[in-house]
């Protein structure tokens, strides 16, 4: 059994007092789903107050990226250790990241690994463009994305991860995938990589979710598929009466 997991990436929205507004309406709403992994990932500015409203409460914390030195002159990065003081997740290689960041595979992999030492667990996103789905790349892509984000971890660093499938031609266009396809290339070119990467129990236990365009109303298509344990939420997390049917869709 993996535990349903729904984390809200909130991206370069809200300042500190919305961040607040902004929490204080879902709490009523997050609080009382129970069996549901939730994970707010507001911008790294709101993260020390946002984990002193989440106190007491089983909604965690993640930020948005990190950088994978401990220390040193980069200077506007954040590291591992600072983002682990107060945040138990981290997202990895978002698709943003990789477009107009420059983020590459190999980044991917160092930043997981990094993530994995100071014991945080990456939320680690793959997904082809949509020049590759046109083209019939989807495989080769979300595959090779997997096998170079993920190199040389052991067995157990992979079934601490969480890996999100999320397509960029779906992400914020309001065009999300449908569920048996995202189902079909989860199973196909992640979960089943897995069982190489890893092996078949860890490939068993490692929650992958769906991200691009999941609302209230398609999320359930997406958590019935077999495959799917989940989703990583990006405009309507912004949304308090959304991400509370999101999570409770989860629920169920
Ligand atoms: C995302 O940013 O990861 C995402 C899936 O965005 P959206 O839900 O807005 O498509």
């Amino acid at each position: 059994m993996r535990t349903p997991f729904v984390a809200g990436n909130w991206k370069m929205n809200k300042t500190i007092e919305g961040a607040r507004g902004l929490v204080r309406e879902l709490l009523p709403g997050l609080m009382p789903v129970a069996g549901v992994e939730k994970v707010l990932c507001p911008p790294f500015t709101s993260l020390m107050t946002i984990s002193d409203l989440l106190k007491g409460s089983d909604i965690g914390l993640g930020a948005q990226d990190m950088h994978w030195k401990e220390a040193g002159a980069y200077t506007g990065e954040v590291s591992p250790e600072m983002v682990k003081e107060c945040c138990r997740y981290v997202i990895i290689g978002h698709s943003e990241r990789r477009a107009y960041f420059g983020e590459t595979d190999e980044h991917v992999n160092l930043k997981v690994k990094a993530a994995l030492a100071v014991g945080l667990t990456p939320i680690v996103c793959v997904g082809e463009t949509l020049e590759e789905n046109e083209s019939g790349r989807t495989r080769e892509v979300v595959e090779h994305q997997v096998a170079q984000g993920l190199a040389g971890l052991t067995a157990l660093d992979v079934a601490r991860l969480v890996i999100a499938y999320e397509p960029v031609w779906a992400i914020g266009t309001g065009r999300a995938a449908t569920g048996e396809v995202a189902n079909q290339v989860v199973a196909a070119h992640i979960r089943t990589p897995l069982v190489n990467l890893a092996n078949e129990e860890v490939a068993g236990v490692v929650r992958v979710l769906y991200g691009g365009s999941v609302t209230g109303a398609n999320a359930t298509e997406f958590f019935s598929q077999p495959e799917i344990d989940g989703a990583l939420v990006g405009g309507a997390s912004l949304k308090p009466v959304d991400f509370i049917q999101i999570v409770t869709a989860a629920a169920a």
